[in-house]
């Protein structure tokens, strides 16, 4: 034949329809966001010591940053999904579960669903609906928190898959009808370390080799702490943040300027009250 250095080999494998031969129990992918990926035999203990109390996983590393894990059933696989994303010596730990039809460098081990609180919403704005348009925003909404079910909780409340290779996003802009924006502040629960230069995970700002905004000081105003949210159940504890909030953009701030600011139209629900989010520091990531 002619062609036949260019052709290449192509097999069709059967599939084992009851998976009998594969050992039994869920198959989850655990994925470390680090961008130097630190001791396996480390990770790996920490985990199984975090675990414990659901079952005893087989934890095995595979390649790069990529983990498999073993459970025994299906209420061990959710309490790990579920509770996550996980923080091991700094660093996010996400769990997902392994579809069978994937192979392990298929999963999309760069995508992390968090739950994110967005502070800073009125009242009148408070609604399910805007919570399902600013979590489009920033990635896949999985579910959103009705913000009246047990009385008025002040935050909006996003269950979302993001993409980690992207800085997180740190609030946005609301169109206020008094034509004065103000600011609302995205806080993550369960969020690890991550860079407060250029507001990626997989490192601190000591290893950052991007190129992040800083003010005069050579410090970035723009990711923080603050962003970090105690999660729902912990709040009820709750003790004021120790971060330096003269240096930041804080919810319900009011903005001076509005140029620069990349518009998008978000949500309104009664018609009335348009919001509009975007951002000016070039952060905002989903179109
Ligand atoms: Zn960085």
């Amino acid at each position: 034949m002619d062609n036949a250095k260019t052709e290449e080999l192509v097999i069709k494998l059967e599939e084992s329809l009851g998976l009998s031969s594969l050992e039994s129990g869920p198959k989850l992918i655990g994925a470390i966001i680090a961008d130097k990926v630190p001791n396996m035999g480390a990770i790996k203990n920490i985990l199984m010591k975090a675990w414990e109390s659901f079952g005893e996983p087989k934890i095995m590393y595979m390649k790069d940053n990529i983990f498999t894990i073993l459970v025994q059933d299906e209420v061990m696989a959710n309490k790990i999904i579920e509770e996550g994303p996980w923080s091991v010596m700094g660093f996010c730990f996400s769990v997902q579960r392994w579809p069978s039809n994937l192979a392990i460098e298929e999963a999309p081990t760069h995508m992390v669903v968090y739950w994110i609180q967005v502070h800073g919403i009125p009242l009148n704005l408070m609604l399910t609906g805007n919570a399902r348009e600013i979590g489009e925003k920033l990635g896949t909404v999985l579910e959103v928190d009705d913000p009246w079910n047990k009385g008025p909780r002040g935050f909006l409340r996003i269950h979302t898959l993001i993409d980690t290779t992207n800085p997180l996003a740190a609030g946005f802009w609301l169109l206020r009808p008094e034509g004065l924006d103000t600011w609302a502040e995205l806080k993550y629960e369960k969020l690890s370390d991550f860079c407060f230069d250029c507001g990626k995970l997989g490192h601190t700002k000591n290893g950052c080799k991007f190129n992040p905004d800083k003010n005069e000081d050579g410090e970035s105003t723009a990711f923080g702490d603050w962003m970090k949210a105690r999660t729902v159940r912990e709040r009820h504890n709750q003790v004021s943040l120790n971060v330096p909030r003269s240096v930041r953009r804080q919810a319900g701030q009011i903005s001076m300027m509005n140029l620069g600011t990349r518009v998008v139209r978000v949500a309104q629900k009664s018609g009335e009250n348009e919001i509009v989010a975007g951002n000016n520091n070039g952060s905002w990531h989903a179109d």
